[in-house]
């Protein structure tokens, strides 16, 4: 999906967003769903993370498969963590499907 310059602005416009010096080259220019393969309901990627810390969270982008209801939206990363300790999740807290590391382990 192309991020537009709207998804861009509401992403930066976030608090911290520009504490690591983000700026508009920082958001990608396109983005593809994180989540497994999922038939049904939103899809979500990352915009721009919004550190220093973790608990700061990041920009999220969700919309639905037909391209409507695209929303940028602020949300803690996923808590979860590999068994080995060693992997974290990537992905955003609360999110449907398995965590990132699950496709590593
Ligand atoms: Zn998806
Ligand atoms: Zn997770």
């Amino acid at each position: 999906m192309d991020v537009s310059d709207g998804m861009r602005e509401a992403a930066l416009a976030f608090p911290n967003s520009r504490s690591n010096e983000a700026d508009e080259s920082t958001v990608p220019d396109s983005v593809a769903c994180e989540l497994y393969k999922h038939p049904h309901g939103e899809h979500v990627a990352l915009l721009l993370d919004l550190g220093p810390n973790d608990e700061d969270g990041a920009a999220w982008v969700t919309w639905c498969t037909d391209g409507s209801d695209v929303k940028v939206r602020r949300k803690p990363y996923c808590a979860s963590k590999s068994p080995s300790g060693k992997d974290v999740c990537w992905l955003h807290t609360q999110h449907r499907g398995g965590c990132s590391w699950e496709r590593y382990e």
